[in-house]
């Protein structure tokens, strides 16, 4: 077992068969079972972390984004089908509330005098136009 340790140590006296505490023996080319000393360097364990970390993050991701994608093109149709289902409930309700108090909110708004101001305004513009005419005259 650790075998590779055993070898970088060999070519490392200095370190007296002891890998310092918070160092780790990496293999550079990720082949565990090439434990050739050119394939071995020591580092921290932090760095050695973060190097393979980066390595499954990046894998990770990928995944991740072809989960995400998968789980986007699955949801999406059915969220998009409710939505707009929703939606279109909404619309459909809004309009109806919205037809409803337009024509209240006229009614509402033109109170029945106003109406017949407005249509006596009307009526009286004709007449007016008649009227006035000869009054002005
Ligand atoms: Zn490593």
């Amino acid at each position: 077992m650790n075998n590779y340790r055993k070898i970088y140590l060999s070519y490392h006296p200095e370190l007296k068969g002891k890998i310092p505490k918070g160092y780790i023996i990496h293999h550079i080319d990720g082949n565990r079972k090439n434990n050739d000393i050119s394939n071995l360097k020591m580092m921290t364990k932090l760095e050695h972390d973060r190097l393979h970390n980066c390595g499954k993050k990046r894998i990770f991701t990928e995944e991740w984004k072809n989960n995400m994608s998968k789980a986007h093109l699955g949801k999406e149709p059915h969220n998009k089908g409710k939505k707009t289902n929703e939606e279109t409930k909404i619309k459909i309700s809004e309009a109806n509330k919205g037809k409803i108090p337009w024509n209240k909110g006229k009614k509402g708004i033109y109170s029945e005098e106003t109406l017949k101001k407005i249509s006596d305004t009307l009526r009286g513009n004709k007449n007016a136009a008649n009227t006035t005419k000869p009054d002005s005259i």
